[in-house]
């Protein structure tokens, strides 16, 4: 990873290594991404537009690009990959493309951005375990009459646990109801492919993916896409103009949605590690981030309780929540950021129902400051035992102190 070897110094002068345990929110660069994009800018110009070889390549690069994400996605025959910002512009862009009346099934502990954009929800309370889940997906659909869609995240952002896709998909299908997936945490963890899911649409950010240059995802079923509103009106997206407002028409494919000039650079990052990740052994990143995980719970000091909704033995990526009861999640953040050189996240992580229901479970004594939330370390690529080890022994002494 670019910059692994980062320096921080403490308030006692110690000069140590950056311990980068907040991959939940922006991953650290990939040197697959760097060095592609330093690669392309020499010869960087616009995309779709100019004739000369800048342009050329350019163009050429971008839809390298796309074909590089449908295979990592797993697109079928008539998916369209359109690049997006982030997984928010991703999922915003798809909500506008519902047809209209479309109620969406979403659990209520989904990130804001797979919460908040959605019209004409029917909210479920966060499950219990994964058959919950599937359970109240099924409920859910027997009572529904008119078009509907179901959202879900692949990995939840607060507990880490990886969701029932595939099943919840099968069910939602058997009811001719198509499946929306949040794959923000999934893709940097885990195959985020269609096709396997079972899923009709996948969004996802770059700056999660390793690509931090801007870069988002929206893959999936053509038809919606082709017959929304174009996401912006503009240049790219409007395939003939005439004289008189109005008179125009718009283009379909992904062109459609990405009006303007787009994000090349982005787009090139997120194929880069795409394309690293496709011949990479996943199985034993995978097993990394689970060799993490048991030892950072092994050593988590009393007084950490980590926050789950289905359970400790059910799957998780590199993402651990914990209620510190008695402590401002905040402040033992900080601590740990300047005086130990740890980056985690304190608070409430864009899922505020999520957040605020566990640390409701917790409540007898946990830290009722507002908004105190949880401190949640979260990791991946790059990441070492030693990046742990300094979390759970820094974290014990701060509980004691
Ligand atoms: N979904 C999940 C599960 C996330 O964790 C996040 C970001 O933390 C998002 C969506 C939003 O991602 P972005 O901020 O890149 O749009």
């Amino acid at each position: 990873m670019v910059g692994d070897d980062l320096k921080t110094e403490l308030p006692t002068g110690e000069t140590v290594r950056f311990a980068h345990l907040d991959y939940a929110a922006s991953a650290p660069c990939a040197e697959a991404a760097a060095q592609a994009v330093a690669e392309l800018l020499p010869r960087y110009g616009s995309v779709h537009r100019g004739t000369g070889v800048r342009s050329q390549t350019s163009t050429v690069a971008y839809e390298v690009a796309r074909d590089v994400v449908a295979e990592f996605v797993g697109a079928r025959p008539g998916d369209q990959v359109i690049f997006t910002r982030n997984t928010t512009d991703a999922l915003n862009l798809l909500a506008r493309a519902l047809p209209p009346s479309t109620t969406t099934i979403l659990f209520e502990g989904e990130h804001h951005a797979n919460l908040l954009p959605w019209p004409n929800q029917l909210r479920l309370p966060a499950p219990k375990s994964a058959d919950e889940a599937i359970n109240a997906v099924e409920n859910a659909l027997g009572g529904i009459t008119g078009p509907a869609v179901v959202t879900v995240t692949g990995a939840g952002n607060v507990t880490g646990e990886v969701w029932p896709i595939r099943e919840i998909s099968d069910i939602a299908h058997a009811h001719d109801v198509r499946v929306i997936v949040d794959g923000a945490q999934l893709a940097p963890h885990l195959p985020a492919n269609l096709d396997h899911l079972g899923a009709d649409f996948l969004a996802f950010s770059g700056h999660k993916l390793y690509a931090p240059f801007g870069g988002g995802v929206l893959a999936g079923r053509a038809d919606w896409l082709d017959a929304a509103e174009p996401y912006l009106y503009g240049g790219g997206a409007s395939a003939t103009v005439g004289d008189r407002p109005g008179d125009l028409t718009w283009a379909t494919g992904p062109a459609r949605h990405e009006g303007g000039t787009p994000n090349l650079l982005g787009a090139v990052a997120i194929a880069a590690v795409c394309a690293a990740l496709l011949v990479a052994d996943r199985d034993a990143l995978h097993e990394h981030e689970q060799r993490l995980l048991t030892r950072l719970r092994r050593g988590l000091p009393e007084g950490a309780r980590e926050v789950s909704l289905f359970g400790p033995d059910h799957p998780r990526v590199g993402i651990v929540s914990l209620a510190l009861p008695g402590h401002d999640p905040a402040q033992v953040a900080h601590r740990l950021g300047r005086e130990y050189g740890i980056g985690v996240r304190a608070g409430q992580f864009c899922a505020h129902p999520l957040v605020r229901r566990l640390v409701n479970a917790e409540k007898s004594d946990t830290c009722d400051a507002p908004g105190a939330g949880l401190l949640r370390a979260s990791w991946g690529l790059g990441s070492t035992e030693d990046d742990v080890d300094r979390f759970t022994k820094a974290l014990a002494e701060i509980l004691r102190s």
